[in-house]
């Protein structure tokens, strides 16, 4: 489907070069934030024209869909990146397709990715979410619960936590959401202060299609975009 490659790889262009541009007035290189595609929306030939495009660096929320397109030989030069709450009884099957989890919410739940780290002989890099908006239904550590858990990251010793994430508050718009993501950098940066001297939490991962620009803005090293890249393409939810 020609037409729709070619929508997907203007999308992606545009949404480069307003990263870039936002990346500029902030005083920031274009160089120092990574774009996640969110493909959960969409199957494999848009999935598959996203990796063509160049647009390696892929994000599913949810893990029974990124085991399916991790495992297709199409997909294989993608590097994933679970970005959706994680049940501790799907991290053996989803650690070794992952570059990076975004999602992991509990000290529980960064203890079974060490187990199963240290049996794939790997060092894996996740991010801790923090609910940063207050929003009862959304997943994410407190500020309390993250600033406790600190002190047992150096025991961890399989995992690699390098930053946080957060989700902007659903309807709050712009103003909001710029204070949410202003938010989970002043906390980084109280955590990373109170943190053991081997945590180095660099990574910041905000923003998604409605608010990236503003996330840039206040920091993000990554943003998780979905929806904006399939516009005039057709969602699958
Ligand atoms: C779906 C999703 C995104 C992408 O959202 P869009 O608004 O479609 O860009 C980003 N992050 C998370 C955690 C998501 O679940």
């Amino acid at each position: 489907m020609p037409n729709l490659d070619q929508k997907i790889i203007e999308n992606l262009a545009a949404i480069r070069e307003r990263m870039a541009q936002a990346a500029i007035s902030a005083g920031r290189s274009p160089d120092d934030i990574q774009l996640v595609a969110v493909t959960k929306y969409v199957g494999l030939p848009e999935t598959a024209a996203l990796l063509e495009a160049g647009c390696r660096d892929l994000g599913e929320s949810r893990p029974q869909q990124l085991w399916e397109k991790a495992d297709h030989p199409e997909l294989a030069a993608a590097h994933w990146h679970l970005i959706g709450h994680l049940q501790r009884n799907k991290v053996r099957r989803t650690l070794p397709l992952v570059e990076l989890i975004h999602s992991v919410d509990s000290l529980r739940l960064l203890e079974t990715v060490n187990e199963a780290a240290e049996q794939l002989g790997q060092r894996k890099r996740v991010l801790l979410e923090v609910n940063c908006s207050g929003e009862a239904e959304k997943h994410g550590l407190t500020t309390s619960s993250l600033m406790e858990m600190l002190s047992e990251l150096p025991a961890l010793r399989h995992v690699e936590v390098c930053g946080l994430m957060t989700m902007a508050a659903r309807s709050g718009g712009e103003v909001v959401a710029g204070k949410n993501f202003s938010a989970l950098r002043q906390l980084r940066d109280v955590a990373q202060q109170s943190a053991p001297p081997e945590v180095t939490l660099t990574e910041l991962s905000m923003g998604m299609s409605h608010d990236f620009e503003v996330a840039i803005r206040e920091g993000a090293t990554i943003v998780r975009v979905g929806s904006l890249l399939f516009e005039g393409v057709g969602l699958r939810e």
